[in-house]
């Protein structure tokens, strides 16, 4: 057997066994040997039977004195009984629906048991210890004892069976990350992390072990974001002059004063269009921060050259509300001259300036080259569509648009557009590099000042019909609210049924108003008609389950609801929240939740007192780690093994990762990660 074996060739394999190992993605012994658990139990303790303690996680060493087995409860449950010993005393042992096993035990066999021993009756008892015949090398007891994330018709038991069977051939697995720089970081080999991962001695050994496991994680994520970044500095892009007079003509021109870091980023973004490379920048700031207005001094500059500028919005609504601020802010500003170009594009839509025009027409005025803004969605990067002179891309809310959408980017012939990509997803310093590894960022963290904070309130149930009330006031005064729906259960994963019951109990309380729906069951057009309606106030209240993003900005509504709080995390909280406050008026955010677990009650009462995006997403994380927050699909972002304990090991892996870029960039010499980086690379040819 090697390596490359099938896992049929495993001695007195089972066939149900291989389907289940096949369901788990199993089909070599290479495969077998990198399913590693996901936990230990530990039974490294082992003790006398006479120093027993209740309670207590423990292995023994005993000779079976008596076994027996017979049916209980009516004959619908086995159980096996048995006395062990040892030199110091003996205990009782109890086995239910293990109907096998007296078959296998015998008085007289020597065996380890791991379990927890428990008063019954008077005296100790084990009951449903593990077991395995003594050796010296026990693999279910008398250690750390793996436990792997298994199906069923595979018993843990039998999976550590196989496992020690083929553990010899881990040393000849090829070790992906170069031998270099495992002895430069100090790290373990993949043979031996595979041992210990599998089999660890202790708690050192596993740390060891995971930190090797992390340390390839997040050197692979390195690898890739610089070869990314090294290969586009080697592109063509359209250098742009920055034009003082055009700037600051137009900052002067707003109605508002650009707050300092709104000014920082614009100048980075400015300097990174004047070179010669393509820009490959990230604005990264919380929502109603002010990202718009930025993106638009880069489209401004652009565009004033005579280039063109591509906006994306993920929404149809999203691109119709930039269209109009870039209306308002733009129009008729650009160096005393009439604008360009400005169009919109969409599914539903198609307007050059205030006028709507047929698709074809607009399509003629972007393939022709024609100098302009073009703001739109998905609609704006099809086929059909050829821009010839862009040289500015702007992405909103970046995270929602794919990989595909990436590879657009370099399809313009010999020069690569610049890119721009606005996040309003706050990642803590210290995981930037991590997740944006092949990105340079620009940051807003502070809102403009005449901004208020959002009253933020939990809500204690009896004050409900008060909430209720003020919400009245509120929708008095002319505002509106949201309110969000956690999903009810299982069953609900589009939150069909309770936005709609909540929709129900509203429409009774609220009965002088408007409520529109959102769920995930409604078609993308049926969504942008009610966030049109909302965004008209000709619907009041918006019930929204939290699968739909209500990604809009309605300067008009004050209060945020959000039901089944504790359901969210604060990064997620956050996000709901900034959808209020996007005006000059008081806004309010209502937390409910019957959850009285006060470590719950906690982290909602902390979500009231702070309200800058980064301190909370870094109070989650430490509570929920990142796969949770950051949603596992996006690429690159798929880490198993690397978490909050390892950012130490990113500056070490990054400089590792360019070293090696920098000797050779398609890293010939090491062909498992040149085949590992082919796998996960976006093709930007
Ligand atoms: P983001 O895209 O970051 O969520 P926006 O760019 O939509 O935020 O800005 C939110 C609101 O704040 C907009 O109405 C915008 O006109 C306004 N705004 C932007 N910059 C400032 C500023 N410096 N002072 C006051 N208001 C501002
Ligand atoms: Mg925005």
């Amino acid at each position: 057997m090697n390596l490359n074996s099938k896992i049929e060739e495993l001695p007195r394999i089972h066939k149900t066994q291989i389907a289940a190992l096949k369901n788990l993605g199993i089909l070599t012994v290479q495969d077998l040997l990198l399913h590693f658990p996901y936990r230990y139990l530990d039974f490294t303790k082992t003790g006398k039977i006479k120093d027993l303690k209740p309670g207590e996680n423990v292995s023994i060493s005993a000779t079976i004195k008596s076994i027996t087995s017979r049916f209980s409860f009516r004959g619908r449950m086995s159980l096996a009984e048995a006395v062990v010993s040892d030199n110091t005393g003996s205990i009782k042992v109890v086995w239910f629906n293990q109907p096998y096993l007296a078959k296998n035990l015998k008085a007289g066999d020597e065996i380890f048991l791991a379990g927890v021993p428990e008063y019954y009756n008077f005296g100790l008892q084990m009951t449903n210890p593990i077991f395995e015949k003594v050796s010296e090398f026990p693999v279910h007891t008398s250690r750390l004892v793996p436990l792997y994330h298994l199906k069923k018709n595979i018993y843990p038991k039998t999976f550590r069976n196989f496992i020690v069977q083929i553990l010899p051939l881990a040393k000849t697995v090829v070790d992906i990350v170069p031998d270099q720089i495992l002895k430069n970081q100090l790290l373990i080999s993949i043979g031996e992390t595979i041992t210990t991962s599998h089999f660890p001695k202790n708690d050192e050994d596993l740390a060891q072990a995971k930190k090797r496991l992390a340390f390839e994680e997040i050197f692979i994520n390195q690898l890739l974001a610089q070869k990314h970044k090294l290969e586009l500095a080697q592109k063509k892009s359209f250098s742009i002059k920055f034009d003082q007079p055009l700037i600051k003509n137009f900052v002067d021109s707003l109605p508002f004063k650009l707050t300092v870091e709104q000014k920082k980023a614009s100048w980075e973004i400015l300097q990174d269009l004047e070179k010669s490379a393509p820009m490959n920048r990230l604005l990264e700031g919380d929502v109603g921060s002010g990202k718009t207005l930025v993106a638009l001094i880069a489209a401004l500059q652009t565009v004033n050259h005579g280039f063109q500028v591509a906006f994306l919005s993920p929404t149809e609504i999203l691109a119709r509300q930039h269209f109009e601020t870039v209306k308002k802010f733009l129009a008729n500003k650009i160096d005393g001259r009439q604008f360009y170009s400005l169009a919109l594009l969409t599914n539903n839509y198609s307007q050059i300036g205030s006028k709507n025009e047929a698709k074809a027409k607009l399509r003629k005025l972007i393939n022709d080259g024609t100098p302009g803004l073009f703001i739109g969605t998905h609609a704006l990067i099809q086929k059909t569509i050829k821009f010839k002179n862009l040289a500015l891309v702007i992405i909103d809310e970046q995270h929602r648009f794919g990989v595909e959408q990436r590879a657009w980017l370099f399809q313009f012939g010999h020069k690569v557009p610049h890119l721009l990509s606005l996040s309003a997803t706050p990642i803590p310093r210290t995981l930037q590099l991590a997740f944006y590894g092949e990105l340079n960022i620009s940051q807003i963290k502070h809102k403009p000042a005449e901004r208020k904070p959002i009253i933020t309130k939990l809500v204690a149930d009896e004050n409900r019909p008060k909430a209720y009330e003020f919400i009245k006031k509120q929708i008095l005064n002319g505002r509106q609210a949201f309110v969000i729906t956690p999903l009810i259960d299982e069953s609900d994963k589009l939150g069909v049924k309770s936005a709609k019951k909540e929709t129900e109990n509203l429409l009774k309380i609220f009965s002088e108003s408007k409520i529109g729906l959102l769920h995930g069951r409604l078609k993308a057009a049926e969504k942008e008609k009610t966030m049109k309606e909302f965004l008209e106030n000709r619907l009041q209240l918006l019930v929204s389950t939290s699968v739909v993003e209500v990604g809009v900005d309605v300067p008009n509504a004050s209060v945020m609801v959000i039901e089944g709080a504790e359901r969210f995390g604060l990064a997620q909280l956050h996000q709901f929240r900034g959808r209020v406050g996007r005006a000059r008026h008081q806004s309010f955010c209502f937390l409910f939740s019957d959850n009285v677990n006060p470590e719950t009650r906690n982290r909602l009462t902390d979500f009231t007192k702070v309200q800058d995006g980064f301190e909370l997403a870094e109070l989650d994380l430490e509570q929920r780690g990142f796969g949770e927050i950051y949603g596992q699909e996006q690429s690159g972002w798929n880490f198993k093994y690397f978490d909050l304990h390892y950012t130490s090991l990113i500056q070490p892996a990054r400089a590792e990762a360019l070293k090696l870029l920098q000797a050779d960039i398609t890293l010939s010499a090491y062909p498992l990660l040149e085949e590992k980086i082919k796998e996960r690379i976006v093709h930007f040819e």
